[in-house]
């Protein structure tokens, strides 16, 4: 069978090859630390629940909603962005939209499909989150990548990101707080891109923010366009219940921006998955938004205190060369290049990825995502999310590992 140059272009998750052989292996008996998990593993809050339980009572929870969503939905997640940005509450009400889409990634890909022409440049970030590159191929884009590494703990400079504009540059996505470095760029990096994007005025930001409730360390994330309100003009924010509300399974995300682009989100959306799940939508329309900040207080609790973990015994090991102080999602992203055991890995080869997360695997029985998935070579995501016990015994492992020549 012939397939489409389109998806023959699009690369395989090689983490989902790993994660085979990680059940494979645990069906043999052996004891596998899950450090490549991308959500948390827990319930949502018993009011969220109790909501969907409600509506399942409703004719309409089983019906076509409106392709962009409820409006009275929309309304309310306008509504909340503004009110915990600190932005005038009445921000959104003109000029702007809100397109809700089966998750967050749905919403980015529609975005993309708005905005992209064949040969249109995106500038990402690295470390990127996985499909942003993949996504913007299967629209006929191009990625730039601008790189950041462990040093400045991963945050790209802003003349790097000024050096990657071309004439063909359509739009950049920032991902802040971020996936996988687990970092928020801070509010000096926030207003400092705000100025550079007034210097590029076609430039439109694509800015994924579905970590931003998670958050452990002050000063909490701050985003550019609370700077410089006309910046908004020009951004689509990209939001989900799928972190906030440990809710990766319900499918439910969304989009703010300008109408025209939420519009054209629309069409593409119309016409191949129609509007969002109906029955979340109802549960949400009911839902307190405020709930999520003590639902997520021990959660952070937790990540913070394995972050920790993580720092003394990297730091007993005299591994500072690899170490950052990570402050917010559920990741760390372990540069392997600076460590003991890199030195078996010199040659030819540019990037040992993969080959070190299978050696973890199976030497170690850990599984962590190659960083290669997110644009940094020689590194690996850890999710910060397991319980302590077992996240100390595999980082106890890992030191292990990384000292090993
Ligand atoms: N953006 C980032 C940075 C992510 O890490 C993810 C999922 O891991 C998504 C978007 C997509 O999330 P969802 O489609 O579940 O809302």
């Amino acid at each position: 069978m012939l397939l489409s140059s389109r998806v023959k272009g699009i690369t395989d998750s090689i983490t989902m090859k790993l994660n085979e052989k990680a059940l494979n292996l645990n069906d043999e008996g052996k004891v596998i630390y899950n450090l490549s998990g991308g959500q948390l593993p827990i319930k949502p809050l018993p009011e969220f629940i109790e909501n969907i339980h409600h509506q399942l009572n409703f004719l309409k929870s089983y019906q076509y909603s409106p392709v962009l969503g409820f409006p009275a939905l929309r309304k309310k997640l306008s509504a909340h962005m503004a009110e915990q940005r600190h932005l005038p509450l009445d921000i959104f009400e003109n000029d702007y939209d809100c397109i809700i889409s089966n998750g967050s990634k749905h919403s980015i890909y529609n975005c993309l499909g708005a905005l992209l022409d064949s040969g249109d440049e995106v500038i990402l970030l690295a470390p990127y989150w996985v499909s942003y590159p993949e996504m913007i191929k299967f629209w006929g884009g191009i990625p730039t990548v601008v790189k950041s590494n462990v040093f400045d703990a991963f945050v790209p400079s802003i003349d790097d990101i000024k050096k990657a504009i071309s004439p063909r540059t359509k739009a950049i996505i920032v991902n802040s707080p971020n996936n996988p470095s687990g970092i928020h760029y801070s509010e000096a990096w926030m207003r400092d891109f705000a100025a550079f994007l007034l210097e590029f005025p076609d430039l439109i930001v694509i800015s994924d923010e579905v970590y931003s409730e998670i958050s452990y360390f002050d000063p909490k994330p701050s985003f550019f366009y609370q700077y410089d309100h006309t910046l908004l003009s020009r951004t689509i924010i990209i939001q989900a219940i799928s972190k906030s509300l440990a809710s990766t399974g319900l499918r439910l995300g969304y989009a703010i921006g300008p109408s025209a682009v939420i519009g054209a989100m629309g069409k593409i959306q119309g016409q191949t998955t129609s509007g969002p799940n109906s029955l979340i939508q109802r549960a949400l329309l009911d839902f307190d938004f405020k709930l999520i900040d003590s639902f997520l207080m021990p959660v952070k609790f937790h990540v913070r205190q394995n972050a920790a973990t993580l720092r003394e015994k990297f730091r007993e090991a005299n591994l500072g060369h690899c170490w950052y102080q990570s402050t917010s999602a559920f990741y760390f992203m372990l540069d392997f290049s600076r460590t003991p055991m890199f030195a078996r890995f010199e040659g030819e080869q540019q990037d040992f990825s993969y080959k070190i997360a299978d050696e973890l695997l199976n030497d170690e029985g850990i599984t962590v995502v190659p960083g290669s998935d997110f644009g940094i070579p020689n590194s690996a995501r850890i999710s910060l999310v397991i319980e302590e016990v077992p996240f100390t015994e595999a980082i106890i492992k890992i030191v292990k590992y990384l000292k090993r020549v």
